[in-house]
């Protein structure tokens, strides 16, 4: 069975996670456990042991070790819910065979076409067979597309006999509501390291992300008549926009890029009694987190000075850079580097701007970069995955997880 003809069983199923459930319901949605027992089901048919799916969504399995020398074992990693920033449910997959380069009509009747120009990766991917979507819904190539790669990779190393050590794979509810990685059984999976099949562009190579925080900045106002308000009113709503304009006006989501970090103010509310300032603070440098963080405590240092208590920043770390977790163990990144040149795929290494599973993970001790699957604007309805690059990307999984040949040197354990 070829990946894609996996990802279009997938996507059948409504696998939305909901960002509102509260925090004790795992997995957040009933459909990602349909899913869940599916893919437990296709793991004992392809002969993978210790199959199991523990009572939040998460399932596990392994593939015996078939090599003489010992191994180090591997996890392989993917989620199987879709984002809730697009519909997920009545997804209806075409195969745009063959791409000629032009605009693919994804839905005549309603007019929702993707143009080139707007998607640059389509030039690339000319020539290819493109899965695309009605234009109504997401795909959920991300990721079920690294679940396909992943039970397609377990499959080929047995039709081709491939030397492997022994794998280890989970797929798991909950990472587009960043609660993937929370009740992920570390001990249990048994990996001395483990990649996240989660990425997009073929390629790409990712073991770096932001340091995250979110910061709520309250203002507490005086409201008073404004007729009798000279000298007495604290306007909690001005108060709260001079709060904004003491932060640099360049350190914002839309002017940076690369490894440039931010604070993004995501929502303000508020009236002249009270008013709340919603941040969230993203650096891929440690030091400088540490001082975007401080920043917002000095301003509101500064402003409690000038008009009386009225300012509290509420803090809280979100998620943490991996690279500082990976750098140590920098041979699974090059393992990765040299499994993608073997299937003659160039890779790239660029910082993640967001967090991935793989991050809390390496953060509680699984090392674990994220690879790529293929697939393009995830999220939203112009979600699309060339079938070759399925293809590839399985072929860059089994070299992964391939054994070293007699006499070449031995990838190390942890
Ligand atoms: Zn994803």
């Amino acid at each position: 069975m070829r990946a894609y003809q996996r990802l279009l069983q997938y996507v059948k199923y409504d696998t939305t996670s909901d960002e509102n459930a509260p925090e004790s319901v795992c997995p957040s949605t009933a459909g990602q456990k349909k899913l869940a027992a599916a893919l437990a089901e296709e793991m004992r048919r392809l002969g993978m042991a210790e199959v199991r799916m523990d009572p939040h969504g998460y399932v596990y399995a392994s593939l015996p070790a078939d090599c003489a020398e010992p191994q180090p074992v591997i996890g392989l990693i993917a989620h199987m819910d879709t984002s809730f920033s697009a519909p997920g449910k009545n997804v209806r997959p075409r195969i745009v065979r063959g791409y000629d380069g032009g605009d693919i009509v994804l839905n005549a009747e309603k007019g929702i076409v993707m143009h080139p120009s707007e998607f640059g990766s389509l030039a690339d991917d000319k020539g290819m067979d493109l899965i695309v979507t009605d234009g109504t819904t997401l795909l959920g190539a991300d990721d079920k597309a690294g679940i396909a790669e992943i039970l397609t990779t377990v499959e080929a190393l047995a039709e081709k006999h491939v030397p492997h050590g022994k794998i280890a794979v989970a797929f798991t509810p909950d990472e587009e509501i960043g609660r993937g990685a929370e009740r992920f059984d570390i001990p249990g999976f048994g990996a001395d390291f483990a990649y996240t099949v989660d990425g997009g562009k073929l390629g790409q190579l990712e073991y770096e992300n932001f340091n995250a925080a979110s910061a709520d900045v309250t203002v507490k106002g005086f409201s008073i008549h404004p007729g009798d308000a000279k000298n007495r009113m604290k306007n909690a709503v001005l108060l709260g926009i001079e709060f904004n304009s003491m932060l640099p006006p360049a350190e914002t989501p839309a002017h940076t890029e690369g490894r440039e970090g931010f604070y993004h103010l995501m929502s303000f509310s508020g009236d002249e009694e009270g008013a709340v300032l919603r941040y969230i603070v993203r650096d891929h440098d440690c030091p400088r987190f540490e001082a975007r963080k401080a920043r917002l405590r000095k301003i509101a240092a500064y402003l409690n000075e000038k008009y009386g208590a009225r300012f509290t920043v509420d803090l809280r770390d979100s998620y943490y850079n991996m690279k500082e977790k990976i750098e140590p163990h920098i041979e699974i990144v090059e393992r990765a580097e040299a499994a993608m040149r073997a299937a003659g795929v160039e890779p790239r290494i660029v910082p993640i701007r967001g967090g991935t599973d793989g991050a809390f993970l390496s953060c509680r001790g699984l090392p674990c970069p994220n690879l790529p699957t293929g697939g393009h604007n995830f999220h939203g309805r112009f979600e699309y995955i060339p079938v070759q690059a399925m293809d590839k990307m399985v072929e860059v999984l089994v070299n992964l997880v391939r054994a070293p040949a007699e006499g070449r040197e031995k990838t190390k354990g942890h």
